[in-house]
């Protein structure tokens, strides 16, 4: 086992990093950018290292930068989060070659599965369904008529290096098929230096579920049931709770076993997410792996009981798997909120600065995995979440009245968060019910009549 960890992210994501290597007897090493400075995060770290200015790519991003904080710092390992070199193929390459561990799957799965149009390949190898879709990438506009015209709109314009909702369009008919392929292209081209993009259906009113998976060096994989993540604000999560609502027991095992089928023909190992979107007939298509821990995972911690960042490091220390599927059971009912530094009233602007006030709630089940407290001041540079507060309970009801509860008591004070949103979203009947799609927060929430 490793003695010493290098965390290359921050906020939240790094405290529970941190936490997770503590918990294991490994000492932590913290990075941090010049508007990190003093943040609470890095008191707890064993060690912290400044790596640059608050433009993360010349800080987070910086890959010789990080390496470097490891090698002085002699960490035998780098976790990096979510978000920032997570996904990045060529960090996990110079990690290795540096004979850092990266804790993380190996270099050809990432490269197999990292973008969403080649992710599509190894599914219909391991017989996984997926989104009627354009096959490979679309160079033209006349190419992409073409495959609209052949499918049917509307259709769904995807960057391949896509993340985040960016560098995805919506066309419902030739005009904006032009339009969005020019501007998914531009989109992509600035936020991932990759404006490649393939075509896909546009499924109508789809559900988002997801997979978690994990395996080890030997080619052990099992899953972790699925989350749902249904409720999203412009393709972005907003809640997800596990089990899904309303899916058939059948279809979940079914998902469940496709995931595993695509893991290992990728030769996949550590943790990943299958992510699909079920249709109205509970039918449901593969659309992409994310090849790291997820900011949702703690849904699938507290229904399964099972530490996802720490199995990650064990894995990558290269020990053998823990649990047989037999032993993974989904108990109970457990949602997660991300609460965020944006203002609702104000079509969600960034609302960073100091926080006056905070006070999260607490009790039986409940569980807040955040970096933030009073006087903290909260930078503009990075993204806006500062909290996600999760609920585990018995029952779906029951879950769904604590947090209701949670979401009344917790005050903060200072900066604008999303917490009148979710007040909103818990008491909504649609969402009360389970039957929510992705779409419906655009179509029932964000309505010009509210
Ligand atoms: P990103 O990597 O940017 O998050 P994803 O491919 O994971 O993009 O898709 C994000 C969300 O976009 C999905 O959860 C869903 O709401 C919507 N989406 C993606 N593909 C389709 C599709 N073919 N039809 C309808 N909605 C889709």
């Amino acid at each position: 086992m490793f003695s010493k960890i290098l965390v290359a992210n921050r906020g939240e994501i790094a405290l529970r990093i941190i936490r997770a290597c503590h918990d294991l007897g490994i000492e932590a090493v913290a990075v941090y950018s010049e508007a990190d400075r003093g943040a609470p995060w890095l008191d707890v770290a064993d060690q912290s290292i400044c790596i640059g200015p608050a433009v993360s790519s010349e800080s987070y991003l910086k890959i010789p930068r990080i390496i470097a904080a490891a090698e002085v710092t002699g960490a035998q390992a780098i976790h990096p989060g979510y978000g920032f070199l997570s996904e990045n193929s060529k960090f996990a390459e110079q990690c290795r070659a540096s004979g850092i561990e990266f804790i993380g799957p190996p270099v050809e799965a990432m490269e197999r599965l990292g973008n969403k149009d080649k992710s599509k390949t190894v599914a219909k190898a391991a017989k996984v369904p997926t989104v009627p879709g354009s096959d490979g990438l679309v160079h033209s506009e006349e190419e992409a008529k073409k495959f609209a015209r052949a499918v049917g709109y509307p259709v769904l314009i995807k960057a391949s290096a896509g993340g985040g909702g960016r560098g995805m369009r919506v066309a419902r008919d030739e005009a904006s098929l032009v339009a969005g392929f020019a501007q998914a292209r531009a989109e992509a081209e600035a936020a991932f230096k990759d404006g490649s993009v393939f075509l896909e259906k546009y499924l109508d009113r789809p559900r988002h579920v997801e997979v978690q998976l994990l395996g080890d060096q030997y080619g052990h994989v099992i899953h972790l049931f699925e989350r749902d993540c249904s409720l999203q604000r412009r393709h972005q999560k907003l809640v997800e709770e596990s089990p899904s609502p309303r899916l058939p027991d059948a279809v979940r095992q079914e998902m469940c076993a496709a995931a595993v089928r695509l893991a290992q023909e990728a030769g996949y190992y550590n943790a990943g997410t299958c992510e699909f979107l079920v249709d109205q007939h509970n039918r449901f298509y593969f659309i992409e792996v994310n090849a790291r821990i997820q900011v949702e995972h703690p849904v699938t911690e507290l229904v399964t009981g099972v530490d996802l960042i720490r199995e990650q490091i064990r894995i990558a220390a290269g020990e053998k798997l823990r649990y047989q599927q037999k032993d993974i059971v989904q108990r109970g009912h457990a949602i997660e909120v991300r609460i965020n530094a944006e203002d609702p009233a104000n079509d969600f602007r960034p609302s960073p600065g100091v926080v006056k006030t905070w006070r999260p709630p607490g009790g039986p089940g409940v569980r807040l995995d955040s970096h933030v407290c009073a006087g903290y001041r909260v930078p503009s540079n990075y993204d806006s979440m500062v909290a996600k507060l999760l609920v585990h309970q018995p029952t779906r009801d029951e879950a769904f009245a604590v947090m209701r509860r949670c979401l009344r008591e917790f005050r903060v004070e200072g900066i604008h968060t999303t917490i009148p949103l979710l007040q909103t979203i818990f008491r909504n009947e649609a969402f009360i019910a389970g039957t929510v799609d992705t779409t419906f927060i655009e179509r029932e929430l964000m309505s010009p009549k509210g």
